[in-house]
């Protein structure tokens, strides 16, 4: 099952493609994950990412799919993945299938977690990140056991740079942007399936499951 999670920021991507990879037993594979380990361990990519980044801009195409086409060397993929966070426009979309037709493989499955702007940017900036697991919590609606520790692996919790209202604003701009294309791209292609994201998350992971056992 190649399935990729297509939403705004903060519509729950990232946690739901964590849950989703430990049912499916498939990799997740996310896009600014890697991009932030590569600006942690201070790689020529993170360098030139970072700034790009803390504006809530999109990396250049080039660099963001020569790193994807790198992580899908890993044999891990062989079944599948998640990915979340790419594409994020119709040139990567184009990019993602000439990548995996290289390969032999082709996504299946496209799902579309629609969210509205406040519930967004209340999310996003009150979100903590697990330094360690990349869990994520939430200030008052999911906050953890202990205040700044991680209650799956005790790791400490952080604030992401990015989750800023300025920066969360400028987010959601550039996302809305570039969004419409793809769904576009992805309906044609009778990928796409979308998905009231305002609703509690277990309930939404239950309704991919279901549409990626169809799929
Ligand atoms: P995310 O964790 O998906 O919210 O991504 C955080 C930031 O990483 C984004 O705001 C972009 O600056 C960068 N990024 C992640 N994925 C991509 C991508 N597919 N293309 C360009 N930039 C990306």
């Amino acid at each position: 099952m190649y399935l990729v999670l297509l939403g705004p920021p903060g519509a729950g991507k990232g946690t739901q493609a964590k849950r989703l990879a430990e049912r499916l037993a498939l990799p997740h594979i996310s896009t600014g994950d890697i991009l932030r380990q590569n600006v942690k361990d201070g790689t020529d990519l993170g360098k030139q990412a970072k700034g790009i980044m803390d504006k809530g801009l999109l990396v250049p195409d080039d660099l963001v799919a020569k790193m994807l086409d790198e992580r899908f060397n890993n044999p891990d993929i062989k079944k599948g993945f998640i990915l979340d966070g790419y594409p994020r426009t119709l040139a990567q979309a184009k990019t993602l299938d000439d990548i995996l037709s290289r390969k032999e493989l082709a996504v299946d499955l496209v799902v579309y977690l629609n969210t509205s702007d406040e519930i967004i940017i209340k999310r996003l900036t009150g979100r903590l990140v697990c330094s360690k697991c990349g869990a994520n919590f939430h200030v008052t609606n999911m906050p953890p056991r202990v205040k700044g520790v991680c209650d799956s692996c005790q790791g400490s919790l952080y604030q992401r740079s990015d989750d800023n209202e300025t920066t969360v604003r400028k987010r959601l701009e550039v996302y809305k942007h570039e969004v419409a294309s793809l769904i576009k791209y992805y309906t044609q292609a009778k990928k796409l399936r979308s998905l009231n994201a305002d609703l509690d998350p277990g309930v939404v992971l239950g309704q991919i499951i279901e549409l990626s056992a169809k799929a």
